[in-house]
């Protein structure tokens, strides 16, 4: 068999609409693989339909269509993915690996997101429960193309983690590795958000004997304030008519040096110029940056 160097994908979750942080890491994941001839997916992340805007996943595809993101093949989504997350579940639940855990929010507030167990051995049934993964006392750790050496403990620093929420919503963990080994993602490319859940992807990949990914992480965009950029903050959802210049800004977020005359092309344009100069090693190696301290595009 054939296997295809290399395929990326951008995977937004629709809780909101696409923002300048998810531009930049959206473009440093097409350009990553254009620029070597390689593959870019699309997959929308609609785990948690609660918490998804109506009309979102449209706007995020004709946002990404407007900006001139061209992905291979079907957008897929992972609301159609239940099977294939309710089987693994399934069997580690059978075989110990993962187990009920009943605990409120409020029992577990002092733990400040690490879970400390408490669940562990009661054999709870999986009725009303969360189900959460065993993890080892040991540390995981990778080298991120633009961050460096990473690790985690994963006992210390995660605790055993939910794969599948008591209200049955499964967990973002669990169906974005499932997903990029089903799809053959060979390198991903997000923001630095999700370097701190990358060790407990590691150890998914592990149990299910599946092969790391390469990973690039890129700063993540952040208010003057220190806030994220995102829905919660409020942030504007990117603008059809002010592509170019958007793309510009994102490609001076990520360090790439530019044209003077960019910000008058077109789109596709833009996006020819950035894949044919394409740079990783240009991108700061930082966790976040602040919007405002970018330099004004020319
Ligand atoms: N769906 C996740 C998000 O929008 C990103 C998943 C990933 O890139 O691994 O934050
Ligand atoms: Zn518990």
């Amino acid at each position: 068999m054939n296997s295809p160097a290399y395929i990326g994908r951008f995977a937004p979750t629709p809780s909101g609409f696409l923002h300048f942080g998810s531009l930049v890491a959206a473009l440093a994941s097409y350009l990553d693989a254009r620029a070597v001839g390689g593959q870019w997916l699309v997959r929308m992340e609609d785990l948690d339909p609660p918490r998804e805007p109506p009309g979102a996943q449209a706007a995020i595809l004709q946002a990404l269509e407007a900006y001139g993101f061209e992905w291979d093949g079907p957008v897929v989504y992972q609301s159609q993915r239940h099977d294939a997350y309710a089987s693994v579940i399934e069997r580690w639940f059978q075989q110990g690996l993962a187990y009920a855990c009943t605990c409120s929010r409020k029992q577990l507030e002092p733990y400040e997101g690490v879970y400390p167990g408490l669940c562990r051995n009661l054999g709870h049934e999986r009725r009303d429960a969360a189900i959460r993964l065993r993890v080892p006392e040991l540390k995981y750790s990778f080298s991120d193309r633009v961050q460096g050496h990473v690790e985690q403990h994963l006992g210390k620093d995660a605790g055993d983690f939910v794969i599948q929420r008591r209200d049955g919503l499964y967990a973002y963990q669990l169906a974005v590795v499932l997903d990029d080994s089903w799809q053959g993602v060979t390198d991903i490319v997000r923001g630095a958000d999700l370097l701190d859940s990358t060790p407990r992807q590691l150890y998914l990949l592990e149990l299910l004997g599946l092969p790391a990914p390469r990973y690039l992480h890129v700063p993540l965009i952040i208010q003057p304030d220190g806030n994220k950029l995102g829905k919660s903050y409020r942030s504007p959802p990117l603008p059809a008519d002010q592509a170019a210049p958007l793309l510009v800004r994102a490609l001076l977020a990520l360090g790439q040096s530019i044209d003077p005359h960019l910000a008058q092309a077109s789109p596709a344009d833009v996006m020819r110029w950035a894949i044919a100069h394409w740079a990783p090693e240009a991108i700061p190696k930082v966790r976040a940056l602040a919007e405002a301290q970018l330099r004004k595009p020319a």
